[in-house]
């Protein structure tokens, strides 16, 4: 079977720019996320980096060659900051820069007027290195972050290879020689390329979508203003981490708070100054708590917490590290931050369900309240 080179391009050119485009509306413009417009600028470089080499055999081979060269080495530099962008590492300027520098000033040297292998080692070498590099990242992705992370990988790795791999058999037997031409020529290689581009493209898709999941549940778990968990995702976790807890005869905690004369705040300040003033009550509350804690926004100006694992004691100690933060911080038009009142719930051996928690602490911070607020209260063991 003969595989002729131009028509392979030709379809190449058209899968790329299919792929570039449905790529472009389905998954660029909902998610924006870094990774699919790295992958949306690849694709146009491979596009535009094999159209380049349509001009090989004309008098335009000259620049036209090179050009393709660094276009396609530009679109390995791409791919492999869109790997590194899954991890939320930025690439350096000269980082994306080098590589193609490298090829073009290699490609200028190899009289590319005559050589339609001008820098013919230099960008297999620099092919095969990025596509190894965006492998390496995506090993390197928490093994949890996406279902399509190891096919990904894979996909990258075993095009670094076989960039390799022609690398070796081009220094060895050059670009006429016969295993060259019949495994690694530009023939078999746009075919590959074109199964690769279609695979890659599908699971940067599938990854798109996972990542619209992840975010909207996200937006449906979260307090808007303080991004602390809502109400009934805070009910809904703490129900599970109940029974986990009843299930080990673990002890813990469950605290009320309520922020002391806070109408007064937005009275004084007005409601935008209250706002940043409850934001800064959530971050005072999360930087004490642990991350496996459960905090949230219960309602207005009141939060609720679950601590695992915490005693009545230690629970007393964290509302008064939140105190001492609150303290420390400025509030609205620069005056002190508002106090707040706590009442505390021990969770024990037998202890009864999340709703009657909620109540002896309830009943706990309203005691709080009258005995003149700005302090924690204990509530009765619910038994
Ligand atoms: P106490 O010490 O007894 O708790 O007095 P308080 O003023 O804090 O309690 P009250 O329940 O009378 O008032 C709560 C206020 O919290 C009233 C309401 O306008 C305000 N509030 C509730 N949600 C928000 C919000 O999202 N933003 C702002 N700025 N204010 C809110
Ligand atoms: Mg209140
Ligand atoms: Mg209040």
């Amino acid at each position: 079977m003969h595989l002729d080179t131009l028509t392979l391009r030709v379809a190449f050119a058209v899968v790329a720019f299919t792929l570039a485009l449905l790529f472009y509306f389905a998954a660029y413009r909902s998610t924006r996320s870094p990774y699919s417009a790295w992958w949306c600028i690849a694709l146009t470089l491979f596009l535009a980096g094999s159209a380049s080499y349509l001009f090989n055999g004309t008098v335009h081979q000259v620049w036209a060659n090179p050009l393709g060269n660094y276009l396609l080495i530009a679109g390995a530099t791409c791919v492999w900051a869109g790997a590194r962008s899954l991890r939320a590492s930025r690439p350096r300027a000269w980082q994306l820069a080098a590589g193609p520098a490298v090829v073009t000033v290699s490609s200028a040297l190899e009289n590319p007027a005559v050589n339609v292998w001008s820098g013919g080692a230099v960008f297999l070498a620099l092919m095969s290195l990025m596509l190894g590099l965006a492998s390496r990242e995506l090993w390197r992705l928490e093994p949890g972050y996406s279902r399509v992370r190891i096919p990904l990988a894979i996909a990258a790795g075993f095009f670094s290879a076989y960039y390799f791999c022609r690398l070796v058999v081009y220094v060895g037997e050059g670009p006429d020689g016969s295993v060259f031409v019949t495994y690694f020529g530009s023939a078999v290689t746009t075919l590959v390329t074109m199964v690769l581009l279609v695979v890659v493209s599908f699971s940067m898709a599938a990854l798109s979508s996972e990542q619209q999941t992840r975010a909207l549940r996200a937006v449906a778990t979260q307090d808007g203003l303080t991004g602390l968990l809502n109400r009934s995702a805070f009910m809904e976790l703490a129900s599970d981490e109940l029974q986990r807890l009843r299930r080990t005869r673990a002890l813990g905690s469950l605290i009320l708070a309520d922020i002391d004369h806070f109408k007064a705040v937005n009275d004084t300040y007005g409601h935008a100054a209250g706002d940043v003033a409850l934001q800064s009550f959530a971050s005072a509350c999360n930087d004490t708590v642990r991350s496996t804690d459960l905090v949230g926004r219960y309602g207005g100006e009141e939060f609720i917490f679950l601590l695992p694992g915490v005693n009545p004691d230690r629970a007393e100690a964290i509302t008064a590290e939140i105190n001492r933060q609150l303290k420390s911080l400025r509030g609205p038009g620069g005056s002190r931050m508002p106090t707040a009142s706590y009442g505390i719930a021990p969770v024990g051996h037998g202890t009864a369900g999340l709703e009657d928690l909620i109540a002896t602490a309830d009943a706990a911070l309203y005691q709080a309240k009258s005995l003149g607020r700005n302090r924690t209260v204990r509530g009765i063991h619910a038994s």
